[in-house]
C-alpha cells in the first residue's frame, strides 16, 4: 500500500500517509477496504446503478467503536464523509468520490422486547430483516414499503409506510437513538435525554451524526387485508377521482396507494393498493367500495401476513437498475391533476417506470408539526415520479420524462417535499428549505451549529450550520 490521495470536506485534496491508514485499519474491529481490494466494488455499490462513485477508503464498521474511530479519523484528516446504511439513497448520498465511506451495512443486530413491545436495531438493518424479527412476536412498526430499503436513512427522513395512518410515521414510533456526533462522542437522544437532538433526528436526515442504534415502539400487527385492484389506463381518470373521494372516507386502519404502471404483459394500468390493518371482517366491509368500483379488471386484495404485504412491491424495484425518483406532497387530486398524471404516464418511455401516490393523514396528521423535524403533517399524499430503466443509453430520455412530469404536476403540489424523495443531489438550498419548512429549517440550522459546526455530515439534504 502507498500513501492515498483523498478529497477533503472543503473540495480540496489531502494525502493520507500509509502509516496513518495502517493505524486506522488496526483500530477497527471491521475492515478498511481500499480501491483494488476484494470487496471494494461490492461495498461502494448502491441500489441505484446510476451511482458509480469511488471512495478513497471504505470503513466497514462492525460496531459503535468502529464508527467512533471512523468519525475521528475523518475529522482529523478533514475528509469528505459519506455514511451508508441500507444504500437506498436514489441520488447516491451514501457514497462519494475520493472521500471516506463509513459503511454501516454489516451492523445488523435486531433485538425485540416482546413484553415492552419495543425493538432496537442497528443501522445496517433492512426493513425485511426488521419485520422478520418483530413479526415472530406478531409485532411491527411503520416501515418502508419494500423489504430491501434500509431502516436508517428511511427513519431519519420520516418514514412513510402502510401502517402510518394508524400508527404514525416511523419517526413517530422512534423512542431513542444512540448517535455518534461530529466530535466523535456517543450520545443518546430521546424525549428525556438530549430532547433537542432527538427532535432533529426525527426528520432531519443524517445531518447530526451517525446513528448506531434505533429504538422503536412496536404494535400488534398480524394478518392484514392487502393487495391491489387494477384498472385499464382508459379508466384510470375515473378510478383516480374515485380514489380521492374514497380516501377521504376511510378510517385510520386503511392506507391507500396508487401507481400508474405497465403490466409485465405490456398493458398500461392503474393499480390502487390498499392495506387494512385491523379485523379482517371489518376490512372486507371498509374496502368493499374500492373493490366494486369499475369493476376493476383484477382484484388482488386478500388477507395476508403483514410481511407478505411488505414484500409485495419488491420485484418491481430490484437493485442494479437505473433510477431517478422525484417527489412532492399534494393535498388535492382534482380533475386537472388527474388528467395531467394520466397524460404524462401515457408518454412514459420505460415500461418499468411509475407515477405513484401514497395516502397520508390519519395519525400522521395528528402530530404537532413542531414536535418533530418532519413538519409536513397536513399533507394529503406523497406523490413521486419513479423513473426506472436498464440501459445507460436511455438515461437522457428517462431523466427528461421524469423531470418534465414532475414540472407538469407542480401546479398541484402543496408546500413541502419529503426529505427522502428529493430528486437530485446536491439539491438547491431552496428545495432543501422546502423539505424542512422555513421555521423548522431555522431550528435545525441552530442544532446543526451545535452538533456539527463544520458540516462534517453534509452528504444529505444538507442543513447549513447557523452563522
Ligand atoms: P442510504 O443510502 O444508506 O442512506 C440514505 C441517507 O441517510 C444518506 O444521506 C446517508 O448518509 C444517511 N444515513 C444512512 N444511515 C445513517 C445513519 N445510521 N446515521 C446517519 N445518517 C445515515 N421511503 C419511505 O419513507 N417509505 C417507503 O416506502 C420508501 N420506499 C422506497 C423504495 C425504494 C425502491 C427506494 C429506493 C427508496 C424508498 N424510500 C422510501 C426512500 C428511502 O426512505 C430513502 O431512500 C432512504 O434514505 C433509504 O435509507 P437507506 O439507509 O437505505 O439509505
Amino acid at each position: 500500500m502507498a500513501d492515498l490521495r483523498a478529497a477533503t470536506l472543503t473540495g480540496g485534496n489531502t494525502t493520507l500517509r500509509e502509516a496513518a491508514v495502517e493505524e486506522f485499519k488496526k483500530s477497527l474491529r471491521g475492515e478498511v477496504v481500499l480501491p483494488g481490494d476484494p470487496g471494494y466494488n461490492e461495498a461502494r455499490t448502491l441500489w441505484n446503478a446510476m451511482i458509480d462513485k469511488r471512495p478513497a477508503l471504505i470503513a466497514r464498521c462492525a460496531g459503535v467503536s468502529d464508527v467512533i474511530q471512523s468519525v475521528n479519523f475523518a475529522r482529523a484528516n478533514n475528509l469528505l464523509v459519506a455514511v451508508r446504511g441500507g444504500g437506498h439513497s436514489v441520488p447516491g448520498n451514501s457514497v462519494c468520490d475520493d472521500g471516506i465511506m463509513i459503511d454501516l451495512s454489516r451492523m445488523k443486530s435486531v433485538r425485540v422486547n416482546p413484553a415492552q413491545r419495543t425493538a432496537r436495531a442497528e443501522p445496517g438493518v433492512k426493513w425485511g430483516e426488521f419485520d422478520r424479527e418483530t413479526q415472530a412476536f406478531g409485532l411491527a412498526t411503520t416501515g418502508g414499503t419494500l423489504t430491501d430499503t434500509g431502516l436508517a436513512g428511511l427513519t431519519l427522513g420520516g418514514g412513510i409506510g402502510w401502517l402510518c395512518r394508524k400508527h404514525g410515521l416511523t419517526v413517530d414510533n422512534l423512542l431513542s437513538v444512540d448517535i455518534v456526533t461530529a466530535d466523535g462522542q456517543l450520545q443518546t437522544a430521546s424525549a428525556e435525554v438530549n430532547p433537542d437532538l432527538f427532535w432533529g433526528v426525527r426528520g432531519g436526515g443524517g445531518n447530526f451524526g451517525i446513528v448506531t442504534s434505533f429504538q422503536y415502539q412496536l404494535h400488534s400487527v398480524g394478518t392484514v387485508l392487502g393487495g391491489m385492484v387494477l384498472h385499464p389506463l382508459d379508466k384510470a381518470k375515473e378510478a383516480l377521482k374515485f380514489l380521492h373521494s374514497f380516501a377521504a372516507s376511510v378510517p385510520d386502519e386503511v392506507m391507500l396507494g396508487a401507481a400508474l404502471l405497465t403490466s409485465p404483459e405490456g398493458q398500461k394500468a392503474l393499480a390502487i393498493i390498499a392495506c387494512y390493518n385491523g379485523p379482517i371482517s371489518a376490512g372486507e366491509r371498509v374496502l368493499r367500495p374500492l373493490r366494486q368500483f369499475g369493476p376493476p379488471m383484477a382484484d388482488l386484495i386478500n388477507p395476508m401476513p403483514y410481511a407478505a404485504l411488505q414484500g409485495m412491491l419488491d420485484a418491481a424495484f430490484p437493485p442494479g437498475r437505473r433510477n431517478y425518483f422525484k417527489g412532492n406532497f399534494m393535498n388535492e387530486l382534482g380533475s386537472q391533476a388527474v388528467d395531467t398524471l394520466v397524460t404524462r404516464f401515457a408518454a412514459v418511455p420505460s415500461p418499468l417506470s411509475m407515477l405513484a401516490l401514497f395516502q397520508l393523514g390519519g395519525a400522521v396528521g395528528r402530530v404537532d408539526p413542531k414536535a418533530t423535524a418532519f413538519s409536513h403533517r397536513d399533507a394529503g399524499y406523497h406523490f413521486v415520479v419513479l423513473s426506472l430503466w436498464d440501459n445507460r443509453a436511455d438515461d437522457q430520455k428517462n431523466l427528461r420524462w421524469a423531470r418534465e412530469t414532475w414540472e407538469s404536476m407542480r401546479p398541484f403540489f402543496s408546500d413541502g417535499v419529503y426529505v427522502n424523495e428529493m430528486g437530485d443531489a446536491p439539491e438547491s438550498d431552496a428545495r432543501v428549505r422546502e423539505a424542512y419548512g422555513a421555521d423548522t429549517y431555522r431550528r435545525l440550522a441552530a442544532l446543526k451549529k451545535r452538533y456539527d459546526p463544520t458540516n462534517l455530515f453534509r452528504l444529505n439534504p444538507n442543513i447549513k450550520p447557523a452563522p
